[in-house]
C-alpha cells in the first residue's frame, strides 16, 4: 500500500480547474492570508480516512447499484463542535446500527452504513442573512451559531477545528464498529426495548420476533461469526467548502481522493453544471452523491450522471432525490427512466427530509413524520413500477429524544416542538421516529 501525498497542482491534470469556475455558497473569509496559512497546515496533516476504505465503500455501493445491497445514510443536519461528544456520537451510531439491523432483515441483503458524521460541519443557506439581519450561520466550520455579529464573521481557524473534530470522531466510530456497540445481539436487544416501550410497538413485534428466531436459529447451529460482532461504518458530508476539501485531497496511486470523508455529496444549491462543486467532485476517486430536487429534469439528471460517472462505474454516483412527498411520484419516474436508458448504474437514494420542510405556527422549522414516510413510499412505488432498485435512504436523525419533527408514534405536536428543539439547522428524526421509519421501510422492502 502506497502513501497518499498532498496535492501539487501538476499531480493530476485539471485538478485545480474548479478554481476558475463560480463556486456558490462559499464564505467570504475576511483575511485571505490567514486562510492560506490554515490551508497550508491542512494540506500536510494525516487525512481523516484512508483510500483503501474509500475503495471498499465504492465496491459496496456497486452492490447497492446492482440491487444486491441497501444503503442507509443518516445523522445530524449540521454537526457542531459543542456536540461532538462521546454520548452524542454513540447515540447517533447506535441508532444507525439499530435501523440497519431492521433494514437488513427487511431487505435480506447487506446494509451499507454511512453516517452524516465526522465532518458534516458546513451548511448552504437560502439567504445570506438570518431573521435577525445577521450574517447567516454557515456551519461550525465557518462561523458560530450564536447570534452575535462578530461570531458570524467567517473564521478560517474553524477549518482546523473541523478537521480535528472529524478525525477524533472518526477514531471513535472505527472503535464502535469493532467493539461492543456493533454486536448484533446487543443491537437487537435495544430494538426489543424500543418495541416494548413504543406506542407503535405491537406493529413491529412480529418483525422483532422473527429476528429473535433467526438469531436463536444461528446460535443453535453454532454460527458465531466475527460478522455478528463487528460492522463497517463509513462517514460522509456535503462537500461544500471547496478550499477545505481541496486541502484534504490526496493523490494515491495517481488518483485523487477527498480524504475528508469516505463519501461526499453535492447539495441541491451547489449542483450547477458549470459550477465549481460539480467540477471538483467529478475528479474524485471517491463514490459521490448529488441531491436532485423537484425541479430536476430527466435531461439535467442524465447530464449530471455523464459528468460524475464518466467511466460508467457501478455505484460511483448516488442520485439522492429530495422531491417532497407531493412531487416524487410525478418527477422521479422520468428521471429514473432516462438515467437507466443511459446505461449508467447509479445508486438511487431517497432523502425524504429536505422536500418536506415547513414552518410550524409556533415558528419552528419542522417536518411531519407522515410526509417523510409518504415520500419513501412514493420512492418505492416508482422503483417497483419501473423494475429498478430502491437503493437506500438518506435521513437527518439523532439518537436523542428531541422534538423537532412532528408525528410518529409519540405524536409530537406543534405545542411539543419547543420542549427539546436542539438542532443547529434542520429538524431531525429522534430515536423513536428513526426506528419507526426503519421498521416501516423494512415492511416496504418485503413488499
Ligand atoms: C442537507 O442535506 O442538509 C441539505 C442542505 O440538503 P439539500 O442540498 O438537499 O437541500
Ligand atoms: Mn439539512
Amino acid at each position: 500500500m502506497g502513501v497518499s501525498s498532498p496535492v501539487s497542482a501538476q499531480a493530476v491534470p485539471g485538478l485545480d480547474r474548479w478554481r476558475e469556475l463560480p463556486a456558490a455558497q462559499q464564505p467570504r473569509w475576511p483575511d485571505r492570508a490567514a486562510l492560506d496559512t490554515v490551508l497550508g497546515t491542512l494540506a500536510t496533516v494525516p487525512p481523516i480516512v484512508a483510500p483503501a476504505e474509500v475503495d471498499a465503500l465504492r465496491a459496496q455501493l456497486a452492490d447497492v447499484a446492482q440491487g444486491k445491497a441497501f444503503l442507509l445514510q443518516g445523522g445530524d443536519c449540521a454537526e457542531t463542535f459543542d456536540l461532538n461528544t462521546e454520548p452524542h456520537l454513540q447515540a447517533t451510531t447506535r441508532t444507525l446500527l439499530q435501523m440497519a439491523v431492521v433494514l437488513t432483515y427487511g431487505a435480506s441483503v447487506p446494509v451499507v452504513k454511512v453516517g452524516r458524521v465526522a465532518g458534516q460541519y458546513a451548511k448552504p443557506r437560502s439567504s445570506d442573512t438570518d431573521a435577525l439581519g445577521l450574517p447567516s450561520y454557515r456551519g461550525d466550520m465557518v462561523n458560530s451559531l450564536e447570534p452575535v455579529l462578530e461570531k458570524r464573521i467567517p473564521d478560517p481557524n474553524r477549518l482546523v477545528r473541523a478537521y480535528a473534530n472529524s478525525a477524533a470522531a472518526m477514531n471513535m466510530i472505527r472503535a464502535y464498529a469493532r467493539g461492543g456497540l456493533a454486536d448484533l445481539h446487543a443491537v437487537h436487544d435495544w430494538n426489543k426495548d424500543f418495541v416494548a416501550s413504543s406506542p407503535a410497538g405491537v406493529r413491529y413485534e412480529v418483525i422483532a420476533r422473527e429476528i429473535d428466531r433467526a438469531l436463536a436459529f444461528m446460535k443453535a447451529c453454532g454460527i458465531d461469526s466475527e460478522a455478528l460482532r463487528g460492522v463497517e461504518l463509513y462517514n460522509s458530508h456535503e462537500a461544500l467548502i471547496l478550499d477545505y476539501e481541496q486541502a484534504l485531497l490526496r493523490v494515491h496511486e495517481g488518483r485523487p481522493y477527498a480524504l475528508s470523508a469516505h463519501f461526499v455529496w453535492v447539495g441541491e444549491r451547489t449542483r450547477q453544471m458549470d459550477g465549481a462543486h460539480i467540477e471538483f467532485v467529478s475528479k474524485l476517486a471517491n463514490p459521490v452523491g448529488v441531491k436532485i430536487g423537484p425541479t430536476t429534469t430527466p435531461e439535467q439528471a442524465t447530464e449530471l450522471v455523464e459528468r460524475l460517472d464518466p467511466d460508467g462505474v457501478p455505484g460511483k454516483l448516488t442520485l439522492i432525490s429530495r422531491m417532497g412527498n407531493g412531487k416524487i411520484r410525478d418527477v422521479l419516474p422520468g428521471i429514473v427512466e432516462k438515467v437507466t436508458a443511459s446505461g449508467h448504474q447509479v445508486v438511487w437514494q431517497c432523502d425524504p427530509m429536505h422536500g418536506n420542510t415547513h414552518e410550524s405556527p409556533s415558528g419552528y422549522k419542522t417536518r411531519h413524520f407522515d410526509r417523510v414516510v409518504d415520500e419513501v413510499l412514493g420512492f418505492f412505488h416508482v422503483h417497483r413500477a419501473l423494475g429498478t432498485w430502491p437503493g437506500g435512504i438518506h435521513v437527518e436523525l439523532t439518537g436523542e429524544d428531541v422534538t423537532e419533527c412532528l408525528g410518529g408514534a409519540m405524536e409530537i405536536s406543534d405545542a411539543d416542538l419547543n420542549s427539546r428543539y436542539e438542532t443547529a439547522c434542520d429538524p431531525r428524526l429522534n430515536t423513536g421516529q428513526s426506528l419507526e421509519l426503519a421498521f416501516l421501510v423494512a415492511e416496504m422492502l418485503r413488499g
